[in-house]
C-alpha cells in the first residue's frame, strides 16, 4: 500500500508583526529604542558617572517639580499626577490644600467636593477616592501622618512603588529606590544603561550603577533633561551636554 506523501510545503509568507509591543501604540507611548552600547557593567557605570556629573553641573537646581510644604501635601499631588504634568496639579493643589489641609481634613470630605477640586487633573473620580481613601488609611493607620516605608507607602490607596519612591526620597530624603517615570524609562534605555522595558526592572539595574545618595536627585536630573532636551519625539541630541557619552546620540527617534 502506497504510503500517504506528504505534499510538499507551500511557501510560508512572512507573518505580519502583529506581535510587536509597539504595534497601534502612539510614538509617545513607545519604548525608547535600546541602545546597543555600552555592554560591560563597568562601561555602563562609566556611562552612569558622566551622566550624572554632567546633569548636575546643567541643573543644579533641579528639584521636584510638584508644589508642596510637607510630605502630606506631596502625597496627595503625587497621587494627582498620575496622567497629568506637574503644571496641572499645581494649578489644582492650592485650593485642594485649602480646604484639606491633613489627613484628618480630608478623610472627612465629600467626594463630590474632591472630585470637583481635583476634576482637571483627569481620572478625577479614581484620584478623589484614592485621595480620601488614603487619607482614612493615614489616619486609621499612621496616626494621620505619612509612613516613612515602602512597605507602609505602597497599600495606601492610589500609592504604588514609583509613589513611594517620590515621598521618600523628596519628603524624608531617604533613598530607598529610584523614580522610574516616564521620562526616567526613556532616558535610561536610551543612555544604553538598561534594556529592561518595564519600570520595576528598570529600578532594578539603574540602582547599582549610581550612588545611593543621588538617587532621588538622579530622578530629578533626568525627568529635567527629558522635559527640556530628550524629548520624547525629537531629543536635541546637537545640544546636549552628554551627547559623548550617549550611544543614541543622533540616533534616537
Ligand atoms: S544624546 Fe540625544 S538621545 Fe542621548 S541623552 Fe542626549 S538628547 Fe537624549
Amino acid at each position: 500500500m502506497a504510503k500517504n506523501v506528504a505534499a510538499p510545503d507551500k511557501p510560508v509568507a512572512p507573518k505580519a508583526r502583529k506581535t510587536s509591543k509597539t504595534y497601534g501604540l502612539k510614538p509617545s507611548q513607545r519604548a525608547a529604542p535600546v541602545a546597543k552600547s555600552p555592554k560591560t557593567k563597568a562601561d555602563k557605570q562609566r556611562v552612569a558617572g558622566v551622566v550624572l556629573e554632567r546633569l548636575k553641573a546643567e541643573y543644579p537646581d533641579a528639584h521636584c517639580e510638584l508644589d508642596h510644604t510637607n510630605a502630606f501635601e506631596l502625597l496627595c499631588a503625587t497621587i494627582l499626577s498620575a496622567q497629568c504634568t506637574d503644571v496641572r496639579v499645581n494649578m489644582v493643589t492650592p485650593q485642594l490644600f485649602k480646604a484639606y489641609p491633613t489627613a484628618d481634613a480630608l478623610r472627612i470630605a465629600k467626594l463630590e467636593d474632591v472630585e470637583e477640586i481635583v476634576r482637571t487633573t483627569g481620572f478625577y473620580r479614581a484620584k478623589a477616592k484614592s485621595l480620601v481613601g488614603m487619607a482614612n488609611r493615614l489616619v486609621d493607620l499612621h496616626g494621620g501622618n505619612v509612613p516613612r516605608t515602602i512597605a507602609e507607602l505602597v497599600p495606601l490607596p492610589g500609592v504604588g512603588r514609583k509613589t513611594a519612591n517620590v515621598i521618600l526620597g523628596n519628603a524624608f530624603d531617604i533613598n530607598e529606590g529610584i523614580v522610574v517615570d516616564t521620562h526616567v524609562q526613556r532616558l535610561s534605555r536610551r543612555m544604553g544603561l538598561t534594556r529592561e522595558p518595564d519600570p520595576i526592572g528598570i529600578e532594578k539595574k539603574l540602582m547599582p550603577l549610581f550612588p545611593r545618595q543621588d538617587w532621588a536627585l538622579l530622578s530629578h536630573l533626568l525627568i529635567w533633561h527629558g522635559r527640556r532636551t530628550c524629548f520624547a519625539r525629537k531629543p536635541e541630541c546637537g545640544r546636549c551636554v552628554v551627547a559623548d557619552a550617549c550611544p543614541s546620540a543622533g540616533v534616537a527617534e
